[in-house]
């Protein structure tokens, strides 16, 4: 997960590289006392219960899917009314807008102040949910999460770090809760698990996260509609913008103790020029890290005037998550990010003295 406080972070959860594996202090998947108290308090939630979902600010795939896929199976499941919100903009990037349950998002500013029950979904920590943070101290609360960082807040936890994506704990569940999963809520657990899996080839790939796309996909879902809306699709300036960025790489083999470092930068001017959104810059980090030359690879977008959102990916060699953690950031061994001050040249050398 990354702790970045910085609403403006955009590498927000997403694991362009993996989630982490389970690490020593792993406290291994939820109880049975941890899933019965779920079930219960969603049952408890009653007929006429008000059931806030939440995910972390700038959601991704799987923070978003999660929720959603969630929320559609409870709207059929029981007669429980449903908001499903995060903080901070409510604009989506254009992959995620046409997942399904989109009717149950409401703006942040409009959730309810007394649900009678709290879900959150992806949140590792609750400083990921800004404002929304205060909701859980109205409401019984839990928490379905896949982060070994997760911090523990809220009261019930369904926190399982073994699992690919979120959606794996929601669908476990759901199957405890005995609500079905139709073709609308297969989408959004499916686009959760390609999401975090970067699309099945990542670190936690396991038979069991292919033996729960294969009863995703039973429901008729189309996989290579959702792959092209979900990771092939870019506007044309934005293919343009990509060819500059990329031009303008660094490649620094004596860098990250030899193991080589990577890294280039995207600037607001550079968004402008192109009349591009920063959403298009998530997926620049894809382009980078491929480098075989180099075992991390970072990406530095600007998101004020001497402000930065720095993506950092690890092949293995660097725990780029200790990196982040010692910038004031966060994340996974491979996958981690942190918000720069400066010039550019000052947070690449800042970064460089972390990895020496
Ligand atoms: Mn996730």
């Amino acid at each position: 997960m990354i702790s970045v406080p910085s609403p403006a972070n955009p590498l927000a959860e997403r694991a362009s590289s993996t989630p982490g594996g389970p690490t020593e202090q792993d406290p291994g998947g939820p109880t049975e006392q941890e899933w019965s108290a779920a079930v219960a308090a969603i049952r408890a939630a009653g007929p006429t219960g008000r059931v806030l979902l939440m995910c972390h600010v700038l959601p991704d795939g799987d923070a978003l899917g999660s929720m959603l896929g969630f929320g559609l199976a409870l709207r059929r499941g029981s007669e429980a009314r449903i908001q499903a919100t995060f903080p901070g903009t409510t604009d989506l990037p254009p992959s995620l807008r046409e997942m399904p349950g989109q009717e149950l998002l409401v703006p942040a500013d409009r959730a309810w102040t007394d649900p009678d029950l709290v879900l959150c979904f992806d949140v590792a920590s609750d400083s990921r949910l800004g404002p929304l943070a205060g909701r859980l101290a109205t409401a019984p609360s839990i928490v379905v999460d896949h982060h070994a960082s997760n911090t523990r807040f809220g009261q019930i936890h369904l926190v399982d770090p073994h699992a690919a994506a979120t959606s794996v704990v929601v669908e476990g569940l759901l199957d405890r809760l005995g609500f079905g999963v139709d073709q609308q809520v297969a989408e959004c657990l499916y686009i959760a698990l390609v999401t975090d899996t970067g699309s099945f080839r990542f670190d936690m790939t396991t038979p069991a996260v292919h033996q729960m796309a294969a009863r995703l996909l039973a429901t008729g879902i189309r996989p290579a509609d959702i792959s092209r809306r979900l990771f092939d699709s870019r506007p044309f300036g934005a293919v343009q913008l990509f060819g500059e960025v990329l031009r303008r790489a660094v490649l620094e083999p004596d860098s990250a103790g030899g193991r080589g470092l990577v890294w280039t930068y995207a600037t607001l001017a550079d968004l402008e020029r192109y009349d591009q959104q920063p959403y298009v810059l998530e997926a620049l980090i894809d382009s980078v890290r491929c480098t075989i030359e180099a075992d991390m690879a970072c990406v530095l977008k600007q998101v004020g005037e001497t402000s930065w959102a720095v993506s950092m990916r690890s092949k293995g060699g660097v725990d780029v998550s200790r990196v982040a953690t010692a910038l004031g950031g966060g994340g996974h061994r491979l996958a981690a990010g942190f918000t720069g001050q400066g010039e550019v040249s000052e947070v690449i050398a800042a970064i460089r003295a972390e990895v020496r």
